[in-house]
């Protein structure tokens, strides 16, 4: 008989280990409570838990994810996966910081929490973390992911969509890697094994900015961004919308790296390239969050940009630009 993997339970607050006080709900519950709440954990894995944190997610910060990345990497030979527990609100930021700082990982990092507290009648908590329990158990799961109501979504990929109702995740410009019911994890996607070994990374740049494109952004408030940050990253839905380069970015004084959701065509990044020219020694790139299908068959390196796959993987092409972010980056994280 196969043995039963060792499944490491970080908790880190959240609702799903709330209970209501006057102040209204505080993380409260230990994680060995809530192991206690779903019994029939023991049929899937051997559990062992640890509390890494007790927070709304609200207040979680950068130093958190070291301290995640830190006990994931210390206890890393002792278990065969590992599940968080953490509150919804930050949680698809922490999924996506992890898949930067633990990449190749065999062993499955799983994330999951809850809309309501595990104390309750009614609640998805338990359900949320008997799904995560076997998900992160089974053999064919690597990398890091959400999982949540039912949904196994790419820790590159979430966004918290609703409040209230349990389905509060989806995964964005890409499918759910799998789905569980009735303790079935159905594929959508097959998972590639990771060839390379499991590496990981405690150092973050701090000062690095996201910033909306609102309809009447004022360039005045991008001075007083960079009063406080070394980067901007504009998060635009469409990189043929960058606004008109000679507005905005003259006051900056700094690195921009431009974002688009969803596909971006090789013709809005060559618009895009076209209008930050003027202001290239500021401009260090792009991010793109999906290749586009034609630069497959184009060479990618007359291109100045990288592009983040769902797995976290990082390409860069080298450009004079990207080299420079990078050595910078290099020098302010020393
Ligand atoms: N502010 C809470 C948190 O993110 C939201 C509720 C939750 O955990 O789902 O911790």
């Amino acid at each position: 008989m196969q043995q039963k993997k060792r499944i490491l339970l970080l908790a880190t607050g959240g609702t799903i280990a709330s209970r209501k006080s006057d102040n209204g709900l505080k993380p409260q519950i230990t994680p060995e409570e809530l192991i206690e709440y779903i019994p029939q954990v023991k049929e899937i894995c051997d559990v062992e838990a640890v509390q890494l944190l007790n927070l709304d997610s609200t207040n979680m910060e950068p130093s958190h994810w070291k301290l995640m990345v830190h006990a994931i990497w210390e206890h890393y030979d002792d278990f065969d996966g590992f599940v968080i527990a953490h509150g919804t609100d930050t949680m698809a930021y922490t999924a996506a910081a992890l898949s930067y700082m633990v990449q190749n990982t065999k062993k499955p990092i799983v994330i999951t929490g809850a809309q309501k507290p595990i104390d309750l009648e009614i609640t998805d908590a338990k359900s949320n973390l008997i799904d995560s329990f076997l998900y992160a158990a089974d053999d064919r799961s690597q990398g890091v992911q959400i999982v949540f109501d039912g949904k196994v979504i790419a820790g590159t990929r979430a966004k918290k969509v609703r409040s209230k109702s349990y389905n509060a995740f989806s995964s964005i410009d890409y499918p759910s890697l799998a789905v569980i019911q009735d303790m079935n994890i159905m594929r959508y996607i097959p998972m590639l094994p990771y060839e390379e070994e499991v590496r990981f990374y405690e150092k973050l740049d701090e000062n690095v900015f996201l910033m909306k494109l609102i309809p009447g952004i004022r360039p005045k408030v991008l001075k007083s961004i960079f009063e406080n940050y070394d980067c901007i990253i504009f998060d635009f839905p469409s990189l043929t919308i960058v606004p008109d380069a000679q507005t905005l970015f003259p006051v900056v004084d700094g690195i921009i790296l431009l974002s688009a959701l969803g596909e971006t065509r090789k013709s809005q990044i060559k618009e895009a390239k076209f209008r930050v020219k003027p202001y290239h020694d500021k401009y260090y790139g792009m991010i793109v969050n999906k290749i586009p299908l034609d630069m497959y068959r184009s060479n990618a390196k007359d291109y100045d940009y990288y592009f983040i796959n769902q797995d976290g993987e990082q390409k860069l092409n080298g450009s004079p630009a990207h080299k420079k972010y990078m050595e910078e980056t290099e020098r302010r994280t020393k």
